[in-house]
């Protein structure tokens, strides 16, 4: 699985390599320091004496207490002889009271490192070796320290306290301590900038985006690498911003449409408006004579007011299932009954065009919670179109299928077939056939209502055609 780059570990990343960088300068400093400090003392070697250099040899003995040594060990210096780290003997005048050892201030003095742990001021020599009765016995050399400058200065200053030692490592110290703090500086900086960099790129890429989309350009998308959530954020942004865009072209299509729809409506309306007007002028001012012809303009008007009152119906309609939440009015009722009553009630028009019918409706009750007059409305569009939009003759077919989770209704011709153009928009609104223009077809919203409804059911429909092979109308519905 691949680690996500969160900002979170990016960060604890980039703190561990900080913390790592400031114990390196930390540990290269102190180490200057060691260095400063230990050449400064090396430089002056010859002023600084070690008190071993000045032992050669040691002869004691125990029992006359006498202590031979061939060599000065200075004005301050004491020398004690210890037996199983007890003093049992001193030479010189002793400044302090210790008259035994502890083994562990012992392994101090041994290993060298008293100076640096120890608070007393001394310096300690300890040379073990054998006395003139052949036991084993240890010489310590004491020495105050104000003289004996072979201690670190920085770390016991009283040793070389106003010295030109301490002077110079002093001062070479606080350049060190410069240096250091520069250095440390110079990180923060550097680990706060690239940080920031790290941050502020992306997020400055995304205020470019939101500025972009505040001026009404939704077409930017974002596609900067950065920590996961960035990424995210990205995502997001490009998300929304395919959505706005969208949403905007979406808009545009409707606001087109929504012209052309008052344009074809008002085409609509004012073709049988025209007629209406004129065969009512004629009749009214008596220019038809025979009464017959009267009959004939009288039932022309009749049409074409029907017809203007049925295009204002549907207009109504599918505004109301387009603008609204619409409520359905459903009941449990036998679909299969429920079709076989659609059929019967386009009975004549069928009869009228001689239409053959195929009918695969089960005769078994099948169950479905429907609003009876809103489906009655959709199956009557594709109905009434292929009775209105086919020859005679034409084979209207009609089944009715089910398994355990859905109804199948299918409704289809074996005639004209719906054309290419419009076959992939055919359930959009005001989308209608060349034919239909010509004729007193409709106003292109039969389908569009019809989808709707079936949609406002929780089912789908979907349409296959082929140019003169006919068209099949296919409706799922869920149980
Ligand atoms: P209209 O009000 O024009 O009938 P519809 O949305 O009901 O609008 O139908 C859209 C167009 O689809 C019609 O104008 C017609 O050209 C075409 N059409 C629909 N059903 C059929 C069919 N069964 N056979 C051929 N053409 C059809």
């Amino acid at each position: 699985m691949k680690l996500k780059k969160k900002l979170y570990w990016d960060l604890i990343f980039r703190y561990i390599v900080f913390l790592i960088v400031a114990v390196v300068a930390t540990a290269l400093f102190l180490q200057g320091i060691i260095f400063v400090t230990l050449s400064t003392f090396s430089k002056h070697k010859d002023s600084i004496k070690n008190i071993s250099e000045y032992l050669t040899k040691i002869e004691y003995d125990n029992r006359t207490k006498e202590l031979k040594l061939f060599d000065d060990i200075g004005e301050k210096a004491w020398v004690e002889i210890l037996k199983d780290n007890r003093v049992i003997f001193v030479k010189g005048e002793k400044l302090d009271e210790i008259m035994e050892y502890s083994q562990e201030e012992l392994a101090l003095i041994i290993n060298d490192i008293n100076d640096f742990m120890r608070t007393d001021n001394f310096s300690y020599e300890y040379i073990p070796f054998t006395g003139l009765d052949g036991e084993k016995y240890t010489l310590l050399l004491k020495e105050p320290l104000e003289k004996m400058i072979f201690t670190m200065g920085i770390i016991n200053p009283y040793s070389i306290v106003g010295t030109d030692i301490e002077k110079e490592i002093n001062r070479k110290a606080i350049f060190l301590l410069w240096i250091f703090l520069l250095s440390i500086i110079i990180i923060i900086v550097l680990f706060s900038r690239i940080t920031s960099k790290k941050l502020i790129k992306p997020l400055k890429k995304l205020n470019k985006g939101v500025e972009n989309v505040i001026n009404g350009d939704y077409s930017i998308r974002l596609d900067y690498k950065a920590s996961y959530e960035f990424e995210q954020m990205r995502d997001a942004f490009n998300y929304m911003t395919e959505k706005l865009e969208n949403a905007e072209i979406e808009n545009k299509k409707i606001s087109e449409s929504k012209k052309r729809l008052l344009l074809d409506i008002s085409h609509d309306l004012r073709t049988p408006a025209t007629t209406i007007q004129g065969y009512s002028e004629a009749l009214y001012n008596d220019l038809v004579e025979n009464e017959e012809d009267k009959r004939k303009y009288l039932s022309y008007i009749y049409e074409k007011s029907k017809l203007v009152t049925d295009l204002i119906d549907t207009l109504f309609k599918y505004s109301k299932l387009e603008n609204s939440v619409y409520d359905l009015n459903r009941e449990i009722y036998d679909i299969s009954e429920f079709l076989r009553n659609v059929m019967i009630s386009f009975y004549g028009e069928i009869n009228e065009k001689e239409f053959k019918l195929d009918i695969n409706v089960p005769d078994k009750k099948i169950l479905f919670n429907f609003d009876k007059i809103e489906l009655e409305r959709a199956l009557y569009n594709i109905i009434g179109n292929i009775i209105k939009y086919n020859p005679k003759h034409t084979i209207l077919s009609i089944s009715l299928l089910e398994n355990n989770d859905n109804i199948h209704i299918i409704i289809g011709d074996n005639g004209v077939g719906i054309s290419k153009n419009i076959r992939k928009n055919i359930f959009n609104a005001l989308v209608r056939g060349d034919n239909t223009r010509k004729t007193d077809g409709g106003m292109g919203l039969g389908l569009s209502i019809t989808k709707k409804i079936i949609e406002l059911h929780g089912g789908n429909i979907s349409v296959e055609s082929e140019v003169g092979q006919g068209s099949k109308f296919f409706i799922d519905f869920k149980k």
